[in-house]
C-alpha cells in the first residue's frame, strides 16, 4: 500500500466532498429522539438519513458489489446499513464500522456567529452540532474503503452501520442487531469513530468507556404552589428534600459518589495507562475545559483526575423542572422540584444493576413522606477493551506514525457508547479500534462544537491502513 497516495486520496475526498456534505448535514436539526419526541413527524432524521444515503450511494459503484439499505423497523429510528464485500479471495471474515447520525440538543452559550445548526468553517475547524459527534463517521469509514479500492488493496468484508438513536442510549440498536444478525455475521474487528482524543497530534485509542444510568428524579410536597411567606418553616421545601436525597448518592463537598455498590476495582494496567497518558497530556487533562477565571479542578493530582473521569462513578445534573425561569420567579413555595440525573458508572459495572440500585437508593424512606419518584431512563453498561492482538497493536503504532508522525497513545474515555458494550458481550473474540476526533475544546454536547478537519482526515487514513492490515492477517490465519 502506498501511504502517500492514500493520504492524497483521502485528503482530497474530504476537501472536495466530505466537508461540503458535513456543512449541509450540520444545518439539519435532527436531534436524538430523547430530545425531540416528535422526531418522526418533524422529518429531520429522514433528511439527515437522505443526505448520507445520497452521498454513499454515489460511491457504491467504486466498491464492487457493495449495497446500501436504510433499514426501518416500525416505530424505531432508521439505520443505514452498507455491506462492502471482501476483495480478499476466500475470506469470510467481517469488519464492522459503527457510527451514529442523531444529534445532541442545541445547548446555550454558542459564541457570536456560531450556532448548533449554523455550519461555520474557521481555519481547520468546522463548527456546528453533530459534525464531530458523529456525522463524519460514515464519510470517514467510506473514504477509507474507497482509498483501499483505489489502490486495489485487498480487505475482508466490511459492514458499515450508522444508527440514529445513540444520543438517547441506543435503545433501538439491539433490535436492529437482532434483525440483521445473520447479515452482520461475526466480526473479528470493530471500528468505532465516535470517541475522543487527548490531543490532535497523535492517534488515541480508547481503552474503556463508562456506562451510564440516569433519569428524572421528582420530589413533590404540595398539590399546588403557595405563598412562601406563609408556608416556609411549615412546609418542607421540595428543593431541600431533593438536595438531601441527592446527598445519599453524592458527597456535596467533594463530588465523590458514596455507595460502594457503584464502584469496581480498577485493573492495574488501566492505572498504568492513566499514569502514562498524564505524562503526554500534562495539565491539558483539566485545562482543556473552559474554566472561569480562578476556578480549580476537583484535584490537581492528574492521575486521580484521569481515573475519576474514566473509571469512577460521577454525577451530573443536566436539567431541572418545577422551577420557573429567573425572570418569572415569585415568592412561592413550589409544589415540586425535578431534576434530570446523568450518572456515569465504571466500565465494567453492570448498567442494569446500577440503574436498579439507583432507583431504590433515591426512592427509599422519603423525608417527611414527600412523594419521591425516580423515572429510570437509561442503564447502559460501559466497556473495557479486550487485550489488543499483536497485529492490531503493530498496525495502530505504524498507522499513527504514518499519518500523524507521532506514536499512538492509549486512554480510557469518560463518555459512553452503548453499542460497544453490546458488541463486546456478543462478540468476545472481536478486536476493537475505537478512536475519534473529540479532542480538546471540540465540545461535543456543549456549545461551540467543532470537527477538527485534519484529524478527521488522519483518522480516516488510519482506518484504511488498519483494515488493510486486518486483511493481511485474515489471509495468513
Ligand atoms: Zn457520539
Amino acid at each position: 500500500m502506498d501511504t502517500a497516495r492514500l493520504s492524497g486520496f483521502i485528503g482530497g475526498l474530504w476537501d472536495d466532498e466530505i466537508v461540503p456534505q458535513l456543512v449541509e448535514y450540520i444545518r439539519i436539526p435532527n436531534k436524538s429522539p430523547m430530545f425531540d419526541a416528535k422526531w418522526a413527524e418533524h422529518g429531520y432524521m429522514d433528511q439527515a438519513v437522505a443526505l448520507l444515503e445520497r452521498w454513499a450511494h454515489g460511491k457504491l459503484a467504486s466498491l464492487q458489489g457493495a449495497t446500501l439499505e436504510v433499514v426501518r423497523l416500525p416505530g424505531r429510528t432508521p439505520l443505514i446499513y452498507i455491506d462492502v464485500p471482501a476483495t480478499l479471495p476466500g475470506c469470510d471474515d467481517t469488519v464492522v464500522l459503527y457510527g451514529h447520525l442523531d444529534k445532541q440538543p442545541e445547548m446555550t452559550g454558542w459564541a457570536e456567529g456560531l450556532g448548533p445548526w449554523t455550519p461555520v468553517i474557521k481555519g481547520d475547524k468546522l463548527y456546528g452540532r453533530g459534525g464531530a459527534d458523529d456525522g463524519y463517521a460514515m464519510f470517514g469509514s467510506l473514504s477509507a474503503l474507497l482509498a483501499l479500492a483505489e489502490q486495489k488493496v485487498q480487505h475482508a468484508r466490511c459492514v458499515i452501520m450508522i444508527e440514529a438513536c445513540e444520543e438517547s442510549g441506543s435503545y433501538d440498536l439491539p433490535h436492529y442487531v437482532d434483525h440483521l444478525a445473520a447479515r452482520i455475521g461475526s466480526p473479528s474487528l470493530v471500528v468505532c469513530l465516535d470517541s475522543g482524543c487527548g490531543n490532535y497530534d497523535q492517534l488515541w485509542l480508547t481503552t474503556s468507556l463508562r456506562g451510564m444510568t440516569g433519569g428524572e428524579l421528582t420530589v413533590q410536597v404540595l398539590e399546588e404552589g403557595v405563598h412562601s411567606g406563609d408556608a416556609s418553616g411549615v412546609v418542607p421545601s421540595s428543593f431541600r428534600v431533593l438536595r438531601e436525597i441527592l446527598s445519599r448518592l453524592e458527597d456535596p463537598a467533594t463530588g465523590t459518589i458514596k455507595p460502594e455498590e457503584l464502584y469496581v476495582e480498577i485493573p492495574p494496567q488501566r492505572i498504568e495507562q492513566a499514569r502514562r497518558s498524564t505524562e503526554v497530556l500534562g495539565e491539558a487533562v483539566y485545562d482543556k475545559f473552559p474554566f472561569v477565571d480562578g476556578m480549580q479542578p476537583v484535584t490537581k493530582d492528574l492521575v486521580e483526575l484521569v481515573l475519576n473521569r474514566t473509571w469512577r462513578p460521577q454525577l451530573a445534573v443536566t436539567g431541572v423542572g418545577g422551577m420557573p425561569a429567573l425572570e418569572s420567579a415569585g415568592n412561592v413555595l413550589r409544589p415540586f422540584t425535578a431534576v434530570k440525573l446523568s450518572l456515569r458508572v465504571p466500565p465494567t459495572l453492570n448498567g442494569a444493576k446500577a440503574g436498579k440500585f439507583l432507583k431504590e437508593l433515591l426512592e427509599k424512606d422519603p423525608p417527611y413522606g414527600a412523594k419521591v419518584t425516580f423515572k429510570l431512563e437509561k442503564d447502559g453498561s460501559g466497556w473495557n477493551a479486550p487485550q489488543l492482538s499483536a497485529w492490531l497493536e503493530r498496525a495502530v503504532a505504524e498507522a499513527s506514525e504514518h499519518y500523524f508522525g507521532a506514536p499512538a497513545a492509549y486512554m480510557g474515555e469518560g463518555g459512553s457508547i452503548p453499542f460497544m458494550g453490546m458488541l463486546g458481550e456478543k462478540f468476545p473474540q472481536a478486536q476493537f479500534l475505537i478512536t475519534g476526533v473529540l479532542g480538546p475544546h471540540s465540545n461535543a454536547h456543549g456549545p461551540n462544537e467543532f470537527l477538527h478537519i485534519p484529524t478527521g482526515k488522519k483518522v480516516s487514513m488510519v482506518v484504511a491502513e488498519v483494515i488493510a492490515r486486518h486483511g493481511e492477517q485474515a489471509k495468513k490465519g
